[in-house]
């Protein structure tokens, strides 16, 4: 990497909360010349989450999939500071960031406040609980790294205590039954790698037990994946049912114990599922971050689905010095890797156009003071005319794409926006493969992945538990 420029005081400062797809994005994209950029996150790293459900299983390493934001930040023409902490206070009316490192080892450093001339705000969500505690107690999520890695040590946890000596039929058959809830694409894509590990690797590896594994599935709506047209909806239920997962749609979740989970069936009845192992996928919400921001400026912020932004990605009620993206925002698109990565894209682009108009003003104002003539003034004043026109942010859907299993994937690719081609099977898999491997980072990331798919096509997926 060339060496950097250091921060100085008299360039703007833009602060950046999170190191997810918006905030990696615009990361990349961002001019440094012309701005001191602070990156705050309690991940030090970007996490490329659609190859995230094949951690569950151990197709994929999770450190293959990861790519640190000092990687992304060092070839700046100016250093980027990154703390790793959760931010835990904006104040919009002061321009602040209150943030503190809540990792393990914190050193003698509480809570720090900064000021920000911008501030990026691209901290993602939460996921949604609906206020069944059971949840959070009992229950695994599949957001962050190290929820595919408990996940996939639960799930090795439930299999080696089925197979222990003496264990009960109704215990084996609880520890063995996987719940999946939640029918968007995390959850389907959850239950797909799973069973393939079940298929290509558990069944060899405990042949007692191996075949006696279940997944069920529980959707609240009479559809599971509602993105995709009703074609791929069909084939993927059918898909489903050929791989003996068990897809139960129109049952809603109401409570979670350590063993069961509760729900409302479509008759109205409540029915208790025994499970070994919970994967809770049922969808996002705004973080306290998010809600604390929202009371701040509540006369702009009304959307209990996310932060209100305008079509420049501006916060409504703090245009001047704030922008969102992401998932924490509500707009027209749906929370995507796709739509924040385009976000992010699009913002790189303001803030460099943003410092080209600063720069033009201090040609102008130093032109004016060595009494350069009027035309050479004009001149430039239209340059700065023209540099401070910004496009609205524009999003271009590229389609959607899901694994469903048994080395088939579903995709609805959209073509100059009008028309639709949708698709399932090997062929969409090997596109949706090459599709995500073209989209990680890194040369790193991408020999990784590569490295590991050859690994588990050749001794298959270890199963011995962290
Ligand atoms: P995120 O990427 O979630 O990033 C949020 C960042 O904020 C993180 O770095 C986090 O550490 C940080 N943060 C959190 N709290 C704080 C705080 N208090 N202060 C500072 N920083 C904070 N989308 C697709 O388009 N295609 C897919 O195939 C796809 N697959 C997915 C698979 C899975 C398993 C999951 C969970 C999601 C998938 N998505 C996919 C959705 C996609 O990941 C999200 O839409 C995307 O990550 C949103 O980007 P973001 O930058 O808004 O948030
Ligand atoms: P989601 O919101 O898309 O799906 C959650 C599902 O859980 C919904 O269908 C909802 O009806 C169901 N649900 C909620 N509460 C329930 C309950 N109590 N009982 C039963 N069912 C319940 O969430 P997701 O799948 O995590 O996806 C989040 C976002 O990330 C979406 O925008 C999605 O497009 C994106 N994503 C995309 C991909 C991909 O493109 N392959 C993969 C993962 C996520």
């Amino acid at each position: 990497p060339p060496e950097q420029l250091p921060q100085d005081p008299s360039k703007k400062t833009v602060v950046v909360l999170g190191s997810g797809w918006g905030a990696t994005s615009l990361l990349k994209g961002i001019d440094t010349e012309e701005f001191n950029v602070v990156v705050i996150s309690p991940h030090n790293y970007f996490l490329f989450t659609p190859l995230l459900p094949s951690v569950t299983v151990g197709t994929l390493d999770g450190r293959s999939i990861v790519q640190p934001t000092r990687h992304t930040t060092r070839f700046k023409t100016r250093a980027v500071q990154v703390y790793e902490a959760e931010a835990e206070h904006v104040d919009p009316i002061n321009k602040t960031v209150t943030f503190r490192d809540n990792s393990d080892i914190q050193g003698r450093v509480g809570s720090v406040t900064i000021n920000y001339d911008y501030l990026v705000y691209s901290v993602g969500t939460e996921n949604q609980t609906f206020g069944i505690e059971g949840v959070k107690k009992y229950g695994c999520f599949l957001k962050e790294l190290g929820d595919a890695e408990k996940i996939r040590t639960k799930l090795m946890d439930c299999i080696e205590t089925a197979a222990l000596k003496g264990q009960t039929q109704e215990e084996i058959d609880r520890l063995l039954h996987m719940v999946v809830v939640g029918g968007g694409p995390t959850g389907i894509e959850y239950a797909a790698e799973l069973r393939d590990f079940i298929e290509s690797d558990l069944v060899r590896w405990y042949p007692e037990i191996g075949k006696k594994l279940r997944v069920t599935l529980i959707e609240a709506l009479p559809n599971i994946l509602p993105m995709f047209s009703q074609t791929l909806i069909k084939y993927t239920e059918s898909t489903f049912k050929e791989n003996s997962i068990n897809i139960l749609t129109k049952h809603m979740v109401r409570d979670v114990d350590a063993e069961n989970v509760t729900v409302k069936t479509p008759s109205g009845e409540e029915q208790k599922i025994p499970y070994g192992l919970l994967v809770w996928a049922a969808g996002n919400t705004a973080r306290p971050l998010t809600r604390q921001l929202m009371a701040a400026l509540p006369e702009a912020q009304k959307n209990r689905r996310g932060l209100e932004v305008d079509d420049h990605m501006r916060l409504k009620g703090a245009e001047d010095s704030i922008f969102a993206l992401g998932d924490a925002t509500a707009t027209a698109f749906a929370p995507t890797a796709q739509a924040a990565a385009q976000q992010g894209a699009y913002l790189a682009r303001v803030f460099n156009q943003l410092a080209r108009v600063d720069v033009l003003e201090h040609k102008l104002e130093k032109a004016k003071k060595e009494g350069a003539s009027g035309a050479e003034i004009q001149g430039l004043e239209r340059q700065i005319e023209k540099a401070s026109r910004i496009r609205p942010f524009k999003y271009s859907h590229q389609g959607s794409l899901a694994y469903i299993g048994s080395d088939k994937a579903v995709a609805d690719i959209s073509f100059g926006g009008t028309q639709n081609f949708a698709s399932g099977g090997v062929a969409t898999f090997l596109f949706w493969r090459s599709a995500y491997f073209s989209m990680l980072f890194s040369l790193r990331n991408r020999s990784l992945v590569a490295a590991d798919w050859l690994k588990v096509y050749l001794f298959g997926r270890d199963v011995s538990r962290e």
